[in-house]
């Protein structure tokens, strides 16, 4: 029988979709590749598909992801960068050889080395993290208001006034706690 595990975060930012691997890192915390081949489905998912993954490997992604965790929050709070996750990250960069390639249609997709493969998956959501942190990209990097989340994430709203990391997640459980609230409030002077 095979093992139901939990699904992955929709995103579209690959660094911040990867952290959102590991969810409720503040309360019941989910850990979404719990096995090398389940981060081979993710890195599949994103277009960085892989042949094989061992149990070293599966502990470097979790250690980068991490490390962009810490980094982007840091940014996020604008807060000085912890050196050690800096590290890891400029680390796994470096190590990765993977090529951005064109499709026929004209997307970008990417073109991993033929031997550790991994390390090149995990080099190119190493440089995505880079752009991220560093402000290259347009938008705001965010913490997710939830107590139990603060996830980072990447805040794209015109009006950069974002507040959860997912709205089908951490902001439908805060829309759906207000409700509740406002409905024993409306109970309980309606009595
Ligand atoms: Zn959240």
């Amino acid at each position: 029988m095979r093992a139901v595990f939990p699904d992955f975060r929709a995103g579209n930012v690959l660094a911040t979709s990867f952290t959102g691997t590991l969810t409720e890192r503040h309360g019941a915390a989910v850990e979404r590749i719990p096995t090398p081949q389940r981060l081979m489905d993710w890195l599949e998912a994103h277009g960085l598909a892989v042949d094989n993954c061992t149990p070293a490997q599966l502990d470097d992604a979790r250690e980068l992801r991490e490390s962009i965790h810490a980094a982007a929050t840091a940014a996020a709070l604008g807060e000085g960068l912890p050196a050690a996750a800096v590290r890891v990250i400029n680390d796994c960069s470096a190590r990765g050889r993977a090529a951005a390639a064109l499709t026929p249609a004209g997307e970008r997709c990417w073109t991993l080395g033929s031997t550790s493969c991994v390390e090149d998956a995990l080099g190119v959501i190493a440089a995505d993290a880079i752009d991220v942190i560093a402000g290259e990209r347009d938008g705001r990097l965010a913490l997710c208001a939830s107590e139990t989340c603060r996830a980072a994430f990447l805040d794209t709203s015109q009006s950069r006034t974002r507040r959860w990391c997912d709205m089908n997640t951490c902001g439908n459980r805060q829309k759906k706690a207000r409700l509740k609230a406002n409905q024993g409030a409306s109970s309980a002077s309606a009595g």
